[in-house]
């Protein structure tokens, strides 16, 4: 078939952090393969395609971003199609597919999928296909993978089903000149059974141009099996029956990329190049405090950073991003495995290759001209990242060793699934663990600019208010920590609060001071920082409606921020009435991290907290009676005053927090309670919990 009578369908993808528009370039480049043409385009770009009048299958990859919200790219289309005037039938001529993205840690899984998915379905449009949820909790490739494996068929069935229709009609001829497809339900029943032969016909042709076009490679290597038999497998290791079996590899993936070192001085670009969404400021660091004690088992940091030079604003609730740099030690070590410790000062020029294979390919936006090789590795890509099969499958070509290059194309292979979900993904194994265990596997820098993602801003809430604080930002982390584990023998902190805990070191040793006994700064080092506005987790415009707040661990930092913000407005309107307020928090020792415990009591004793309840998950009851271990059994103990400020005094809840769980346990007990004193079943409570989600009134921060 001629390359323009492939037939088209339209690929929208909306995303945030660059996975589902990755997607929708994987499924762009696989549909070349299966001789269709995917018409692919942001889903902002509006004026690039028309659903209202769109006649081919389209196929929709979203993501879900903060508390269930459609990433940036997909408000808009969100938003035109959420107007209560369309009619019913309104895209009853829209066939199409849709492939959720989202995070099962977070409340609302999947929820910009499923919303759009609601949305189309209300308007009359039909899925050709099931709608997929994919979740990066547990790898997004579980679902992502065979959706688009079965994506091509569906595709077929439509127009199938449509050049059927036009031959019914006497208008054979007119393949590539859609019209309106007819479910297979409503197909009459000598035409579903041609109907399915030349589907049968076209999944058999689909296999012929797996094995040639694609190049699935069937691979035994008996020489390695014998060793391998009675010992455990392991990232390097294999033993029965993959071992010994022939493999499925993916396609390798074309390369797109071509860099050049250029041995020119200058100066690295400025960190706003990183970004798309405004201003970074450099700030310095003013405050340091460790809030926990040093036997507590996760340590919580407090940061101070002076903001009064900038033109940063921020108000209570709201949340910013700390650009952070990889670590320098992995960033050497990465820099010598590559043979390239002698260039990394030297800049990079990055282009796209010339008659490169792969569809779409674009210069990687997150890598400014010229950059340094080091600080592209250290700023723009997430070294971190578990490598996707597709790197892997990439690698394979850069592996001299040919037991490592078997190793590799198990683990990359449909075989060899489980291993890698055990070995690679389970395991968090990231480039530079790959590159120790397989010595022999050298890939060039291109090869880790076309596969590694984006090095992502991290995002922190404020725990300050800048009423109470004028010209300051405080905010508050647990340094992430993960140990020592076999495919890695020295245990790690976090990219972001690793970085920020090494950088504030000095200040935390030197009694919170910021300047030396001469007076010079302790840090010359500050912090890159950029605001992410929450228009939402915010205090009630009116200080008269009461609140509660549900904050256990480091979630607590934003009611620090209201609590302090409320302080001062009492201190500056003795005239103004304040509701009652409330606070929950949890940890689990008493004594060792329970944080900002004196300044909690500060507020209790000034009126501006009326209710303080705290819980210790892990201290052993004093009475006989157990106390409430978590912060939602607490909720539940004071059901009658949550159910009064919710139903009858028109009050707010806040929810803030580390974990879907905890979230999802508050949630629960709100239901519980609502149910309770309504005097209605769980069903009636929830829908009342969702009109208060609706009106703002029931609020989360929530993340993992
Ligand atoms: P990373 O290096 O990114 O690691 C974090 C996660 O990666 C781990 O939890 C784990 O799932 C995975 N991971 C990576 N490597 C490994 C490995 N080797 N072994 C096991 N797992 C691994 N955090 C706060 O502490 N305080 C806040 O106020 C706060 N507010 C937030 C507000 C919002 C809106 C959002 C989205 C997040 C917030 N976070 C907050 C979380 C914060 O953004 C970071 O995710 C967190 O600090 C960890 O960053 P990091 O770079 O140190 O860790």
């Amino acid at each position: 078939m001629g390359c323009d009578l492939k037939r088209r369908f339209l690929l929208l993808y909306a995303t945030q952090k660059g996975q589902a528009k990755a997607i929708a370039e994987e499924i762009q480049q696989q549909a070349d393969t299966h001789g269709l043409k995917a018409d692919v385009h942001c889903m902002s770009e509006m004026d690039k395609y028309n659903l209202e009048a769109e006649e081919d299958p389209v196929v929709i990859v979203i993501s879900t971003t903060g508390t269930g919200d459609p990433p940036d790219t997909a408000r808009k289309l969100i938003k035109k199609i959420q107007d209560k005037s369309l009619p019913p039938d309104h895209f009853a001529h829209l066939q199409y597919g849709l492939l959720g993205l989202g995070d099962s840690e977070y409340t609302f899984f999947c929820n910009a999928g499923k919303t759009l998915d609601r949305r189309l379905q209300e308007l009359g449009a039909q899925h050709f296909y099931n709608t997929g949820l994919a979740d990066d909790c547990v790898g997004l490739e579980l679902v992502v993978d065979p959706w688009i494996d079965g994506l091509w068929l569906a595709l077929k069935e439509v127009f199938l089903l449509k050049k059927e229709k036009e031959d019914m009609n006497g208008n054979a001829s007119a393949v590539t000149n859609s019209l309106s497809a007819v479910p297979l339900s409503a197909v009459p029943c000598e035409h579903k059974l041609e109907l399915t032969s030349k589907i049968q016909q076209l999944k058999l042709e689909d296999e012929g141009v797996r094995s040639s076009d694609v190049q699935s490679q069937k691979l035994f290597d008996v020489s390695l099996v014998t060793s391998a038999q009675d010992t455990e497998p392991s990232l390097v290791h294999s033993v029965p029956p993959i071992s010994q079996s022939a493999l499925n590899v993916p396609a390798l993936p074309p390369e797109y990329i071509e860099v050049q070192f250029q041995d020119t001085h200058g100066e690295d670009p400025s960190l706003t190049s990183l970004i798309s969404e405004g201003a970074v400021f450099e700030v310095p660091v003013t405050k340091a405090v460790q809030l926990t004690r040093e036997d507590a088992i996760k340590t919580a940091l407090l940061l101070e950073l002076d903001i009064s030079d900038t033109t940063f604003d921020y108000q209570p609730g709201d949340s910013f991003c700390v650009i952070c740099p990889n670590n320098a030690g992995e960033v050497a070590e990465l820099l010598h495995i590559l043979g390239l410790s002698e260039k990394g000062e030297h800049f990079v020029c990055v282009t796209v290759k010339q008659g490169t294979k792969k569809k779409g390919a674009t210069h990687p936006q997150h890598i400014p001209e010229r950059s340094t090789l080091k600080f592209i590795l250290t700023w723009c890509l997430e070294i971190r990242a578990i490598p996707k099969k597709a790197f892997l499958r990439a690698l394979v070509e850069c592996t001299s060793d040919a037991g490592e290059k078997r190793r590799l194309q198990e683990l990359c292979s449909r075989q060899g699934a489980s291993d890698y979900t055990r070995f690679i993904r389970e395991s968090n194994v990231c480039l530079l663990d790959l590159l120790r265990a397989f010595p022999s596997c050298r890939p060039s820098l291109n090869l880790l600019i076309e596969h590694l993602p984006k090095l992502q801003p991290r995002s922190y809430s404020v725990s300050s208010s800048n009423l109470f604080q004028p010209g300051k930002m405080c905010f508050v982390f647990n340094i992430v920590e993960f140990p020592a584990c076999p495919t890695r023998p020295v245990s790690w902190k976090g990219v972001c609060t690793g970085w920020l805990a090494a950088l504030v070191e000095p200040l935390l040793h030197t009694n919170k001071n910021i300047q030396d006994a001469k007076g010079g700064r302790l840090l010359n080092e500050k912090v890159p920082i950029f605001a992410r506005p929450n228009c939402t987790f915010h205090l009630p415009a009116d200080p008269s409606i009461p609140f509660m707040m549900v904050g256990p661990g480091t979630g607590i930092s934003p009611f620090i921020g209201f609590l302090q913000h409320r302080q001062k407005l009492r201190e500056e309107h003795k005239d103004w009435s304040f509701g009652e307020t409330w606070l929950f928090f949890g940890c689990r020792h008493q004594d060792r991290d329970y944080l900002f415990k004196d300044e909690l009591r500060c507020f209790l004793e000034s009126g501006t907290l009326t209710h303080l309840k705290v819980c210790f998950s892990r201290d052993l009851p004093a009475a006989e009676v157990a106390p409430p271990k978590y912060v939602q059994d607490m909720v539940r103990l004071y059901a009658k005053e949550v159910a009064s400020i919710l139903l009858k005094e028109g009050g707010s809840f806040y929810v803030c927090g580390d974990g879907k769980h905890m979230a999802d346990g508050v949630s629960d007990a709100v239901v519980d309670i609502l149910s309770m004193e309504m005097g209605a079943d769980r069903l009636e409570a929830m829908k009342v919990l969702a009109t208060l989600r609706e009106a703002k009134r029931y609020l989360q921060d929530v993340w993992s």
